[in-house]
């Protein structure tokens, strides 16, 4: 097996899941996170369609079963907080209730997936590549801390803001597609009692103003969504966390249902993490020795329901197409990369129609039931079917 000694950016879902595989296919891997350890908080994510048998072949299914969100339904509320709609067959985060899916947090997952990973896999918590140069031969890495290495494929899992991607291919604006909502996410009390339920709110000013509350780990606490629409990016630095509170209290003012609550629980948590709900569209995943994975290469946004299942899907693929392959990247790269592309794009492109549509007929609906039912239920054929319609490769 050729180029053996990999090096991985970011330690969410796609980084340990290619470590993951990697390890078993003889690589030696090195995994580089810039938070200081495994990063807590998140909202529940999904594990779906296809992403359930790479689990399955991970050994991690069960466990993943086992610690699924286990919602039993959703409400959408007035202004008031009275309910204009309730059902127990589905949730917005999670999609369908009677089907295979697991809905699991965010933190939970990575950190299953992280204990899964073989023991010779070294993590480098809290730094960061500064600077990277390649050619034929390997990959000369210089990291934040001063520490220099060599290695011989380098994969960027570090996310919709890569710094991969950054030093190597070139900065975000290039390659962004703003979808015009802006998101956050903490780890808040479930100060509404609710029993395995979420509840949601939209203003009903067509701004995309609301949030969504789940209970989370046996309804001891709960998990927050608070978004806005904005037509233009929002400007904010994204490492000062306290400027992105203000940002999210100035765009959620006012005293819509539990609004104020909502925000000052969201000041105190210390996970808050808020960024745009945008895609990442590139014309090619990888540059020589280095490669992009999960987010940081196809983003497609926490609307599309799937950024977490692609990423599973993807480190799967990669590692096993480098496997066949011998380690020779080049073939390795463009057959992940043949792979997996139209599944990618069309997950991306769903998310962009679902919201489209949503935007249009909430604006018809003739009551607040009606429209807090199209944005339950907009587009849920059509996601099964985009959803279905790749199968991975046994490798
Ligand atoms: C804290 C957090 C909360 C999230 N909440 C939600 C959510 O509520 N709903 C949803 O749908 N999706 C959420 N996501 C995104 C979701 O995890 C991904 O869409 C999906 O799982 C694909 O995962 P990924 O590993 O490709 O990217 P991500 O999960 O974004 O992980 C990227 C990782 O790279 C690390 N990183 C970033 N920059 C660097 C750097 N310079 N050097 C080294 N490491 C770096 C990050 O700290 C992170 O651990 C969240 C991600 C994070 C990190």
């Amino acid at each position: 097996m050729n180029n053996t000694k990999v090096l991985i950016s970011g330690a969410s879902i796609a980084g340990p899941a290619l470590a993951h595989w990697l390890t078993r296919y003889g690589f030696s891997v090195t995994v580089v996170e810039r938070a200081p350890g495994p990063r807590p908080g998140g909202q529940a994510v999904d594990v779906r369609g296809p992403a359930l048998d790479v689990a399955e072949r991970m050994g991690i299914l069960d466990q993943l079963r086992a610690h699924s969100t286990r919602m039993r339904g959703m409400s959408v509320v007035d202004a008031t907080g009275a309910e204009v709609y309730r059902t127990t067959e589905r949730t917005v985060s999670g999609g369908e209730l009677d089907n295979p899916d697991v809905e699991i947090l965010r933190d939970d997952l990575a950190r299953i997936i992280t204990g899964s990973v073989g023991g010779d896999v070294e993590f480098l918590f809290g730094d960061s590549i500064a600077g990277l140069d390649q050619d034929d031969d390997e990959v000369r890495v210089v990291f934040e801390s001063g520490r220099a290495r060599t290695f011989d494929l380098v994969v960027g899992a570090d996310g919709l803001r890569s710094n991969t991607r950054r030093l190597v291919f070139g900065p975000t604006e290039r390659f962004i597609r703003h979808l015009g909502v802006n998101m956050a996410v903490c780890t808040v009390p479930n100060f509404l009692g609710l029993d395995n339920w979420q509840v949601m709110h939209q203003m009903p000013d067509g701004d995309m103003r609301g949030a969504m509350v789940m209970s989370a780990r046996d309804n001891t606490e709960a998990r927050a969504y608070l978004m806005f629409g904005s037509a233009e990016p929002v400007d904010y630095d994204h490492r000062d966390v306290e400027g992105q509170k203000e940002i999210v209290a100035h765009a959620l003012a006012g005293d819509s249902w539990v609004m104020p609550r909502l925000v000052e629980h969201a000041r105190a948590a210390a996970d808050f993490h808020f960024d745009s709900a945008a895609q990442i569209l590139l014309d090619s995943w990888s540059r020589g020795r280095v490669v992009l994975l999960g987010d940081a290469g196809y983003c497609g946004s926490p609307l599309s329901g799937q950024g977490t299942s692609l990423a599973l899907i993807g480190a799967s693929v990669l590692a096993g197409e480098l496997a066949a392959a011998g380690g020779d990247h080049r073939a390795a790269f463009a057959a992940y990369e043949k792979e997996l592309r139209d599944y990618a794009r069309a997950n991306q492109e769903m998310a962009v129609v679902n919201l489209r549509e949503r935007r249009a007929q909430a604006g018809q609906a003739a009551d607040a039931s009606l429209a807090a039912e199209v944005l339950v239920q907009t587009g849920v054929e059509e996601f099964a079917q985009v959803v279905a319609s790749y199968a991975v490769k046994d490798y």
